[in-house]
């Protein structure tokens, strides 16, 4: 692949997806109504730090659950793979993203860590000695994924904490299951900060590409999560990343993807690249349409598909 070959394929992308009308912003929380519906960029990048992008690919929107991937590295990194299996679990909940009936279904046990239950669970079991200690290293951890200083938006953060009753009703059923492992409120705020940073669609491509490079910023050139770890976060990413969506996504397109309400969506090719979009209408789901339809494309063009058999189409 050329540089003029990249570039082409994401253009065409953004062309033959940008007249798309499905979908709509999220509106449960206000802020993220109010963003303009025709925002739309994309970015690839690739594991050499190449970065190619189209459209608003500037633009900042908010990282909303695209945060628990990153939040989920530093537990991994600090209670490891095993332990984080059992506090937290690894299953797909096939029911929504905030879904209360997930959790009463299984003990208040939240399985996987890219459900809001499981991201609560994940960021409470961080070692920190208070929620400062706590929201630090999380923007940190996101930082050191997108290779640049990233930054929490009080206008997003304001309008989720001050609607985020579902979330702390969530966070209390965890604890009273025994899956919340600090001081409930505090890790629910925390985890609503964690969702109200900011991201352009090229910083979302170059955190995706450092997981495609095996935990290491191909941008950077700094590790970022230890190599062995990656592999759980792919797959916790095939299995709940687009939600109740994440078959369909696995079915067409075959790469590990994760989504957030904010319009944003990244997939994963290990090894090569992650590629990037965003755009706020989303399905029912809570997945950017516009997202999907063109990292599809760019997948199928680039044969990226994780379960093609290779040299056999
Ligand atoms: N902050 C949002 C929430 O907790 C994130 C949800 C999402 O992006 N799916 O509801």
């Amino acid at each position: 692949m050329t540089d003029s070959d990249y570039k082409a394929t994401l253009e065409r992308a953004h062309t033959t997806t940008k007249g798309m009308t499905e979908g709509k912003n999220a509106n449960y929380i206000p802020f993220l109504a109010s963003v303009d519906p025709s925002l739309f960029g994309l970015a690839i990048v690739t594991v050499a730090g190449d970065v190619y992008e189209s459209g608003d690919s500037r633009y900042e929107f908010a990282l909303e659950s695209i945060s628990k991937v990153f939040t989920m590295a530093l537990a991994l990194e600090d209670i490891g793979q095993e332990v984080f299996h059992r506090k937290v679990g690894a299953d797909p909940t096939g029911l929504p993203f905030n879904s209360v009936m997930a959790l009463e279904m299984h003990d208040d046990m939240p399985l996987t860590p890219l459900v809001n239950a499981g991201a609560m669970s994940s960021t409470s079991v961080l070692t920190a000695k208070d929620s400062d200690e706590r929201w630090a290293r999380i923007l940190d951890v996101q930082s050191r994924f997108a290779g640049r200083k990233i930054e929490l938006s009080d206008e997003v953060n304001n309008s989720e904490q001050s609607t985020n009753a579902h979330n702390r009703a969530i966070a209390w059923l965890l604890y009273s299951g025994g899956a919340m492992y600090a001081d409930p409120m505090e890790v629910c705020e925390v985890y609503t900060r964690q969702c109200s940073t900011l991201v352009n669609t090229v910083d979302l491509a170059v955190m995706g590409a450092t997981l495609a490079a095996g935990g290491v910023n191909p941008v950077t050139g700094k590790r970022v999560v230890t190599a062995a770890n990656v592999p759980h976060m792919l797959a916790e990413m095939v299995m709940e990343g687009l939600y109740t969506k994440s078959g369909d996504w696995a079915y067409n397109v075959g790469l590990p993807g994760k989504s957030g309400v904010g319009g944003g969506l990244v997939a994963v090719a290990p090894g090569k690249l992650a590629i990037a979009g965003f755009s706020p209408p989303l399905d029912a789901a809570g997945n950017s349409v516009r997202a999907q339809a063109a990292i599809a494309q760019i997948a199928d063009e680039l044969k990226l598909g994780l379960y093609r058999v290779p040299g056999l189409g």
